[in-house]
């Protein structure tokens, strides 16, 4: 790759921020620079969610790690606000910014993969499911979460909870190292060994600390699994019953339970639509003829609407996302302890009450591999909580968003039990949430590290953690 050795002529830093012009930022980068004069702009500066809508001054589409250190050292000069995309999916829109720069790292996609040592070096342009496909042609595989268009990026650094769980922890238990540029312009190698308080804050710090341009995975021998998707009827049992199988079911059984109102999908039966089902998504990693057996105590909780549980590639967990979908979503992210007839009536309850397109409890079992991990090994710290719950409503007319927003609030004070912590991966800009996310010790470590390797709070545009000083 051509290596790019300008450089801009650094204003002396001062209060007032400054944003270099398209020309200037083109003569810099070995990557695209995408302003509001290309035809590419509109496209480029849309996220996964609806309802963020801003306007960048220009999209920088990172060809290397020489851009991301040239990008980091200008936003530090000029003052300007700098968004950090990988794939796009925060709920709070924190990869974009109004009139600020996006480093948009999907240009970067390398992927060198070593199947002698089941490692690999991923670029962080990658989604999840270009990940996985690549990995799936060697018979291996890491975890991400439950959606193929969600970036490495973003979902490593927040925890990373999906389809292998139980069986082999979050992303962050498969990271052995990264390379991280960080604010003062440094492109630094880091593992346990080498600024080992940076690799612990970035296993769940978010981007707080950096942009991370390289991850290095320890992979797993993952070929065929048992799984798919199984949407049943739905009855508070039925939930109760769905949870407590989960539970005891081996830990290379990973699930994911939607209690939702039913959309139009073919292959549920029109009577159904817009009433509520559960939903299920399932990976048995292990003996796809094993896995049969311990998915039979879900089949039989009722006669399934469709049973798409079979023997399957592990790439195949990752449908392809509908074109353009860019919903808006009122949600909330939560732990349970527990999930008894009360909590079962409640999320019944509720989903139908909501005047959503579509209301869903997602109901996701833990323990095992992750909970193996020591609480204080890395930056995410809810190694033992036992259920995490997501609450959202989706809906289309952005003028009703209070009354979505009101539902869900309602709903989480309503279902809340004694584990207060929140995943970060789920939160948006609010304080008391990012705090939730960080309990014990965490916290106060994050924000000394924090005004270590990022003082002026340059990388914000994420759950925010401020520099220890500055919380005073
Ligand atoms: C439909 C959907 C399904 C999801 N399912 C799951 C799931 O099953 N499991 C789960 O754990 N999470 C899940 N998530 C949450 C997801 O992990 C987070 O939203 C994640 O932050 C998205 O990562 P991204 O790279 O796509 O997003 P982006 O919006 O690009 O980034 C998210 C945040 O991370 C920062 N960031 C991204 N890349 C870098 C980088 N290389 N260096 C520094 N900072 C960076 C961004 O600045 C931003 O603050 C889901 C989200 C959606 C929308």
């Amino acid at each position: 790759m051509t290596k790019n050795t300008k450089t801009l002529k650094s204003p002396t830093p001062s209060p007032k921020p400054t944003t270099p012009s398209p020309s200037e930022l083109r003569a810099l980068f070995n990557g695209r620079v995408i302003a509001p004069d290309d035809p590419r702009y509109e496209q480029a500066r849309k996220v996964f969610v609806g309802s963020v809508d801003r306007r960048p001054a220009a999209i920088v589409r990172v060809a290397d790690a020489g851009d991301v250190v040239r990008l980091v050292s200008l936003a530090r000069e000029h003052g300007f606000e700098l968004a950090i995309r990988s794939g796009g999916h925060s709920g709070a829109g924190h990869c974009t910014t109004e009139g600020g720069i996006v480093l948009d790292l999907s240009g970067m996609k390398d992927l060198q993969i070593n199947p002698a040592d089941k490692t690999a070096w991923a670029e962080t342009g990658l989604t999840a499911a270009e990940f996985t496909a690549a990995a799936g042609q060697h018979g291996l595989a890491a975890g991400f979460g439950d959606t193929g268009s969600v970036g490495i990026g973003g979902i490593t650094l927040g925890g990373g909870i999906g389809f292998l769980v139980r069986k082999y922890g979050l992303t962050i238990d498969s990271l052995l190292a990264a390379e991280v540029v960080t604010a003062d312009g440094q492109l630094l190698h880091i593992d346990d060994k080498s600024h080992a308080d940076l690799f612990w804050a970035i296993r769940g710090g978010g981007g707080n600390f950096g942009v991370a341009t390289r991850f290095k995975f320890q992979l797993q021998a993952l070929d065929m699994i048992y799984g798919g998707m199984l949407f049943l009827p739905v009855t508070p049992d039925i939930i109760t019953a769905f949870i407590a199988a989960a539970q005891a079911a081996p830990e290379e059984l990973s699930t994911i339970a939607n209690v939702m109102t039913a959309p139009p999908m073919p292959f549920v039966p029109a009577e159904v639509h817009g009433k509520p089902i559960l939903m299920a998504m399932m990976v048995y990693a292990g003996d796809p003829a094993e896995g049969e057996k311990v998915v039979a105590p879900f089949r039989a909780l009722a006669a399934p609407y469709a049973d798409m549980l079979r023997p399957m590639h592990y790439p195949e967990m990752y449908m392809p996302d509908a074109e353009d979908y860019h919903p808006m979503a009122a949600n909330r992210t939560m732990f349970l302890e527990h999930v008894t007839r009360t909590e079962a009536e409640l999320m019944l309850d509720r989903i139908q009450r909501s005047r959503g397109m579509m209301a869903v409890t997602q109901l996701r079992v833990l323990g095992g591999a992750m909970a193996r991990v020591p609480v204080e090994a890395t930056a995410f710290a809810h190694r033992q909580s036992r259920i995490m719950a997501n609450l959202a409503t989706i809906y289309t007319n952005p003028a009703e968003k209070d009354l979505h927003e009101a539902w869900v609030s309602e709903f989480f004070a309503a279902l809340q039990q004694n584990d207060r912590g929140m995943y970060v991966n789920f939160v948006g800009d609010d304080r008391e949430q990012i705090r939730a996310a960080y309990p014990g010790g965490t916290w106060e470590r994050l924000t000394a590290l924090k005004a270590k390797y990022d003082p002026t709070n340059l990388f914000r545009l994420n759950p925010n953690i401020p520099p220890a000083a500055n919380t005073h």
